[in-house]
């Protein structure tokens, strides 16, 4: 573990345990995020086993965010067997850990108004005009965090009956707010801010939730979620391979959005070799709005980019013909046909530095 987290676990403030981890029995509920990438494994399987050990193992549920489109979707290999997307991986990590089907959630970003439909984060980019940064990471806040609180809120409001804090699922007045734990598969090898963040820490509360953060995996190397995928015999998410069904780990780097904004250079020219029509959109986007994709890299450079010799050979070509896809097409186009919601001018601006997706799932 060549990572020194001592400076950065000090004791920490306002957590319901207090000590430098958590005490899981202290916790009412304690939900994982999950994208179905290998850290995340790493974190539900070290939750259960913590859990188990404590008794709580029924208080823990998952949670998975799907982007739809821009998640990386179920392939076939050559030998025709299916490898899945990111929303099926978290499923299976999740069942594989042994958490009931039945407390795996997933969500996704729905348009407001009388007949909700699935909002893509492409389509909301180009209405807005911009494409996210760091200081505007809406993707994040909107398509995950968001949606995630959203998920557990029927589960809180159950509690407070269950667990005799009010009379009812709606109250807001209670004995005490209940307790949840927030799991999260970061490590701090992925990044300064990563390994500057706490790995125990509170992150909010009111009078209904008291919510705490937890990374139990932060110390654990790359090569640490390798092994484990090795020892429990739990495959991986075929984007990290150089082609479905290699088991080789020389694909993407991360198992993110398959075009992410904080990816490295190569993980993005994969990404755009491996999802070509996913990347035309988005350069189609870009030139609409006069945003990039990036400050320093466009979509349309790295589309060029992945073309020439020397770029990374993407294993497998994704048609992306699917009616979700289509959907997408004719949406993205409604949306670049009216007025952008901000202009891009001062997002071109902002540096690309970031930690990874921040809801971690990624
Ligand atoms: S993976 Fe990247 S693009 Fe997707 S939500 Fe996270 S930060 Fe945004």
């Amino acid at each position: 573990m060549p990572y020194d987290t001592a400076v950065s676990e000090a004791w920490p403030v306002g957590t319901v345990t207090r000590a430098p981890a958590p005490d899981l029995a202290d916790y009412d509920v304690i939900s994982v995020n999950l994208s179905g990438g290998g850290d995340s494994f790493a974190a539900v399987h070290e939750l259960m086993g913590a859990a188990q050990a404590a008794g709580v193992a029924d208080r823990v549920w998952t949670f998975h965010a799907t982007l739809g489109p821009a998640d990386w979707p179920d392939v076939h290999d050559g030998a025709g067997r299916l490898h899945p997307g990111a929303a099926g991986m978290a499923a299976a990590q999740s069942l594989f850990c042994g958490v009931p089907a039945g407390r795996h959630l997933v969500g996704t970003k729905l348009t407001t108004g009388p007949e909700p439909v699935v909002y893509d984060l492409l389509t909301y980019t180009a209405a807005y005009g911009r494409f996210p940064r760091l200081g505007t990471r809406y993707c994040t806040r909107q398509f995950k965090e968001a949606v995630e609180e959203a998920a557990f809120t029927p589960v809180i409001n159950q509690l407070k009956v269950t667990l005799g804090l009010a009379g009812a699922p709606t109250a807001v007045k209670l004995r005490r707010p209940v307790r949840r734990l927030k799991v999260l598969g970061l490590r701090a090898e992925e990044s300064r801010a990563r390994a500057e963040r706490p790995a125990y820490r509170h992150v909010h509360r009111n009078g209904v939730r008291h919510v705490d953060e937890w990374s139990p995996v932060k110390a654990w190397t790359k090569d640490d979620v390798r092994a484990l995928h090795a020892r429990t015999g739990m495959p991986h998410h075929w984007t990290y391979d150089s082609r479905p069904g290699a088991n080789d780990w020389l694909g993407t780097s991360r198992c993110s959005c398959s075009l992410c904004f904080l990816s490295a250079r190569r993980d993005l020219l994969l990404g755009a070799a491996r999802r070509p029509r996913y990347a035309a959109l988005i350069a189609r986007v870009e030139q609409v709005r006069g945003d990039t994709f990036r400050p320093d890299w466009s979509m349309a450079q790295l589309i060029e980019e992945s073309k020439r010799p020397g770029a990374p050979e993407p294993g497998i070509v994704l048609a992306d013909e699917t009616p979700e896809f289509a959907h997408l097409e004719r949406q993205v186009a409604l949306a670049l046909a009216q007025p952008p919601r901000r202009l891009p001018h001062l997002a071109a601006r902002l540096p690309v530095l970031g930690d990874g997706c921040a809801a971690t799932c990624c």
